[in-house]
């Protein structure tokens, strides 16, 4: 591979090289003739061309750095089931819904990796456009991910994606498999949308809200944060017998969605 352009660390630019990995990626998606497939990160297409080569219906290559679009752009000039978009993917999260039933594949790039999730976890439309995520995060954010209750993992980011979606753990990347190599080992987790979920929220900015208020202090006890969220109103709780003692860490994610679905009262 020829790397004609420094890599950008502030685009996340650790390029995957190690083609058993990329084909045990591609293997998770069961990828046929009848799938649109998203690809956030295309980079130099090592992934994408991995995708091709199982026939699609369509790839839609979302790259921000211009340099790397333009270089997809040539490199798959003659194939006509794919469209390079030189976009920010945040930005096309936040503003459209793109093809229905897609399977989305990222090796996301590190420093947004969390927002991607995030944003994609907190469509107001639920099910989603999206039937399938196959991400890599870096290692300690997917076991922070994965993380249940009662262990020093258990995070934010637990409480958000299990909300709404089924998740898997397939298996871990060795920084070797990288160009330029990160610091740090890497996981690759799939996602798929629950389809009945049964803490229902009007607005899934309240559940942001909750757990990035609760988190925010891990070492102390809840009932100061919840006091913060429900001031005079904290009577709304009992209902819900919340020890105020417990850390946060200490609640169950159910917990975090009733208490979310309270807080959401609040503004009625
Ligand atoms: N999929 C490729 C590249 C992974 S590196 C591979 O595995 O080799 C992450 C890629 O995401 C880089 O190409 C980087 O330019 C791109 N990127 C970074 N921020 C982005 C954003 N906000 N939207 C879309 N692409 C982004």
């Amino acid at each position: 591979m020829q790397i004609e352009n420094t890599p950008k660390k502030s685009l996340g630019q650790n390029f995957l090289i190690d083609k058993n990995i990329i084909n045990k990626i591609i293997e998770i998606g069961n990828i046929n003739k009848n799938k649109t497939v998203i690809e956030i990160g295309a980079g130099y297409g090592n992934l994408t061309e991995a995708i091709l080569s199982m026939n699609p219906k369509k790839i839609l290559a979302i790259e921000k750095d211009k340099k790397l679009s333009l270089l997809l752009i040539k490199k798959f000039e003659n194939i006509k089931n794919i469209k390079v978009i030189n976009e920010d993917i945040l930005d096309i999260i936040k503003n459209r819904n793109l093809n229905n039933n897609s399977l989305i594949f990222g090796n996301l790039p590190y420093n947004i990796s969390t927002q991607i999730l995030a944003h994609l976890v907190t469509l107001n439309k639920w099910p989603p456009w999206y039937n399938h995520l196959i991400f890599m995060f870096q290692k300690e954010v997917a076991d922070r991910i994965i993380a249940k209750p009662n262990t020093k993992e258990f995070s934010r980011l637990s409480v958000l994606s299990n909300w709404r979606l089924d998740i898997k753990k397939h298996f871990d990347v060795s920084k070797n498999c990288f160009f330029p190599k990160p610091k740090v080992n890497s996981t690759i987790l799939s996602f798929k949308p629950k389809k009945n979920n049964f803490f229902h929220l009007k607005n899934p900015k309240n559940l942001e809200k909750v757990t990035q208020i609760l988190f925010s202090n891990r070492r102390k006890m809840i009932n100061k944060n919840l006091k913060k969220l429900f001031k005079k109103k904290l009577f709304l709780l009992n209902e819900l017998n919340i020890d105020l003692k417990k850390r946060p860490e200490e609640l169950s994610n159910e917990t975090f969605y009733k208490i979310a679905m309270k807080y959401e009262t609040l503004s009625d």
